[in-house]
């Protein structure tokens, strides 16, 4: 039998509790400070008791950002 994962709980604005949270992964295209286009990982949360959005973060770390030369 595989371990279940427990679901991660977040605190939903809608129920003003903290729930079991749905995290969806889809990517996005971005529009950086310099004009670049870019397809970025996003995580999005949902609650899993009402599914109101509760937030969304980037998958992946940001590069450091390097300085113009
Ligand atoms: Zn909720």
């Amino acid at each position: 039998m595989p371990k279940r994962t427990p679901e991660p709980q977040e605190y939903c604005p809608q129920c003003e509790e903290l729930r079991e949270v749905t995290m969806t992964r889809t990517r996005r295209q971005v529009i950086l400070p310099g004009g670049e286009k870019k397809r970025v990982g996003f995580k999005i949360y949902h609650c899993d008791s009402c599914q109101g959005f509760i937030r969304n973060e980037m998958a992946c770390r940001a590069k450091k950002a390097t300085a113009p030369t």
